[in-house]
């Protein structure tokens, strides 16, 4: 396989379904068939277009746009589509679907600021990085007047709201893409559509869209790959250059002087827990305005100003806490506590005795029979537990917002009608250094893939089979082995990582060496030395994403264990408390009454990982209830900058999504169904006089000879029929006229 450039080794092509030869037994002639448009394989990932000159069969000739004309070998050639499809809106109206073809539009699509295509039932969005005049007012009502149609957030949030209001079913927006694609502020898009579509009351709609800039606030940050990601765990450790919550940031340079003075608030750069990572702006963004619109969205939602200022006496307090610093006494083995501004400004924002505080955070009770005796930690033990207490306040800071707003919001009333949920959450990240955040959340991108999948493509295509009508099975790798990865009992990583966290004694070398020792076999894994790991995530063996973990602290925050003395402490405290940590309380005072003997006395609760797990198979669960409506999101480059299509980047995210599988099937599928008797019931009236002892098959079969729709148009299942796309509108029309 001689080119210019040399051999081009053979290679499977994925998607590339349609061949170059079998095009070359059509009817066209000769001329035309040198003019067939191709695209040729140049390197892994980059295809050029050309035009076919001659063809061998083995080989072909291909002049390049640069005039030049090469010998490719045909297995590295797929046909291009004419120019006149250059800009569908829909991928499926592409006659050739391939890569390079669906890339091509794409990218052809996006430099000209339509970065929403169709994708057969999922919306694409390809992130501008700019602000791109398609939204606003007009824009809302054209899409409710139906006066625009092309794809759009609006039109998939519309059509949501009108299958709730018509079909009184709930429904669900699920907006998936990697961390920085885009998935926030399409969800954002979506909500400040529904707000203006669902009318009623103006505070209600200013509400709800007010509550995005206080739940980005405190729930998202800087990180390497999107200045303003949802993340979470990250108050008291940031790798460089990352920023911990906006909130810190924007309190400490724009709160006002009366609100310094009783926070006893300093720059941000005089936290510890802020300067760490060397990064305390995000360019072009002004904390301190950041700040202002926080407080008038805190008071557009009625939180009170008591309220606020609690909060922000707790965000203080974390921060306070993140300064308070021990010295090592008694031959290294124990420590005390630095009796600075630090400790005494703590203990005043949370309202606890100073002493109380430095006991806390420097000994621990452990039983001895009958008896409790103190002890003196250790200067890890006592870091530990100074960053326990300020990740647990700032926790129950969190819960406690997320309650007002959910009060505020719903202002007594019972929510007794349908709804819409809307899916944003922490994106697919792949750093330099991975950890146990990165664990927990590329594993949910992972859960939610495999939703994806097997709603777009396994489920459709397991009822054509089972119901008995023609079918060319679209292949598809899925990500089973992925997940089984994670979470297969007893040997999978998160069985494992629960197993060593109930053991004291394991560490984070002995976690890795024991995944490296079980998991070895599995496709996905590969154990490394010096306690990392290397997951292949999305689709296994095909896989272009291989993630890079550090086994460092993940037992440790795996466990997140929260000491009875912190708990305690925090009860003793005189300001409001949230209403989260209650029952932690309770936990607390039973362990305390329980005569076990323990070195330390731990509130047991369910592991991070195995809570995490809980509360996204309750989430699946929840989709699976309504309507569902797809977006995805996708990350045009890893620089957050506008213009730069960068067609490898792009094209992972379309394979992880397997967005091409989904294309396929929705070209030669069926999106249209019903059962035998749904559809007479519906139509009989359309065919006048009926037997009575017609079956609804045969009537059926009637019905759709009646008005003439094709047989290629649909097919008859054992229980369904299955119509091919607006075949069932002749149908509509005829029974709404009757
Ligand atoms: P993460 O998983 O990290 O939370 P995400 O998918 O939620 O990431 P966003 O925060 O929504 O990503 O988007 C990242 C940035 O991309 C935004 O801050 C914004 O600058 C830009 N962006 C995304 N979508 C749009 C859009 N439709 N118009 C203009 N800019 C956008
Ligand atoms: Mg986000």
């Amino acid at each position: 396989a001689v080119n210019k450039e040399g051999s081009v080794g053979e290679r499977e092509n994925c998607f590339g379904a349609e061949k170059v030869e079998e095009l070359e037994d059509g009817d066209e002639d000769e001329g035309n068939r040198k003019k067939l448009r191709v695209w040729c394989r140049r390197h892994d990932y980059l295809w050029e277009s050309g035009q076919i000159r001659s063809n061998s069969g083995e080989k072909a000739l291909v002049l390049l746009p640069d005039g030049t004309v090469v010998t490719v070998p045909t297995q590295d050639l797929l046909p291009a589509n004419p120019h006149i499809l250059d800009e569908v809106d829909d991928l499926a109206q592409l006659s050739y679907l391939n890569e390079p073809s669906v890339l091509h539009n794409l990218q052809y699509r996006y430099t000209k600021d339509n970065i929403y295509s169709k994708a057969g039932p999922v919306l694409l969005a390809i992130n501008p990085f700019k602000s791109v005049p398609i939204y606003g007012d007009d824009i809302v009502t054209a899409y409710r007047k139906n006066l625009l149609d092309s794809p759009h957030v609006y039109a998939t949030a519309d059509a949501a709201y009108k299958a709730m209001i018509a079909d009184e079913v709930n429904q669900s927006i699920i907006i998936s893409g990697e961390s920085g694609a885009g998935k926030t502020e399409t969800a954002k898009i979506a909500m400040q559509y529904l707000a203006a579509r669902g009318g009623g009351g103006d505070v209600i709609e200013s509400k709800v869209l007010q509550t995005s800039c206080i739940l980005e606030a405190f729930g998202n940050a800087k990180t390497a790959m999107n200045n303003n990601s949802s993340r979470f765990s990250r108050v008291v450790q940031l790798a460089q250059g990352e920023r911990s919550y906006h909130i810190f940031y924007q309190l400490c340079s724009g709160a006002p002087s009366g609100l310094r003075g009783r926070l006893r608030l300093r720059g941000a750069s005089e936290y510890k827990y802020l300067n760490q990572s060397e990064c305390l702006e995000i360019p072009n963004i002004d904390d301190a305005q950041k700040f202002h619109d926080l407080m008038e969205a805190l008071d557009s939602i009625r939180i009170c100003k008591e309220d606020q200022e609690y909060a922000f006496e707790m965000l203080a307090a974390v921060l306070w806490l993140g300064n308070i610093s021990f010295v090592v006494t008694d031959n290294q083995k124990h420590i005390e506590v630095v009796s600075d501004e630090a400790v005494t400004n703590a203990a005043g924002l949370m309202g606890c005795f100073e002493q109380d505080l430095i006991l806390t955070l420097s000994t621990r009770r452990v039983r001895a029979g009958k008896d409790e005796v103190t002890k003196s930690l250790t200067l890890e033990q006592a870091i530990a537990t100074r960053d326990a207490l300020a990740s647990f306040i700032y926790v129950s800071l969190f819960d406690w917002l997320v309650e007002k707003i959910n009060l505020s919001l719903s202002m007594g009333k019972d929510n007794m009608g349908c709804s819409v949920s809307i899916l944003d959450m922490c994106g697919f990240e792949s750093l330099k250094k991975n950890n146990f955040e990165q664990f927990c959340t590329n594993y949910a991108n992972e859960r939610l893939q495999q939703h994806l999948n097997q709603h777009l493509i396994k489920h459709e295509q397991e009822e054509y089979e089972l119901d008995g009508i023609d079918w060319n099975k679209v292949e598809f790798e899925d990500n089973q082995e992925c997940i089984d990865l994670f979470e297969k009992k007893p040997i999978g990583l998160m069985p494992i990582l629960d197993e060593l966290s109930n053991l004291p004694k394991a560490t984070d070398l002995t976690f890795s060496a024991k995944l490296k020792h079980h998991l070895s076999n599995n496709r996905c894994f590969q154990g490394e030395r010096g306690g990392t790991f290397r997951i292949r995530h999305h689709a296994g063996e095909a896989s272009l994403l291989v993630v890079l973990y550090e086994t460092e602290k993940f037992l440790e925050k795996n466990r997140d264990q929260v000491h009875s003395e912190i708990i305690e402490l925090y009860a003793s405290c005189t300001g409001r408390l949230p209403q989260s940590f209650a029952p932690l309380l309770k936990q607390s005072q039973n362990l305390d009454s329980a005569s076990v003997q323990s070195e330390m006395s731990v509130c047991k609760k369910q592991s991070v990982a195995t809570t995490f797990k809980g509360q996204l198979f309750k989430l699946i669960q929840h989709l699976e209830s309504t309507k569902q409506h797809f977006i995805c999101c996708i990350r045009p480059n890893n620089k957050q900058i506008p213009g730069a299509f960068e067609k490898d980047i792009a094209l992972r995210q379309l394979r992880c999504c397997g967005i091409l599988q989904v294309v396929r099937i929705s070209k030669s599928g069926y999106p249209m169904q019903m059962t035998h008797q749904e559809f007479t019931k519906r139509y009989v009236s359309l065919l006048g006089e009926t037997k009575d002892s017609q079956d609804p098959l045969s009537l059926s079969i009637a019905i759709l000879q009646k008005f003439g729709i094709l047989p290629e148009m649909y097919q008859v299942g054992y229980t369904k029929l299955y119509f091919r796309k607006g075949q069932i509108d002749v149908l509509e029309d005829v029974r709404k006229q009757g």
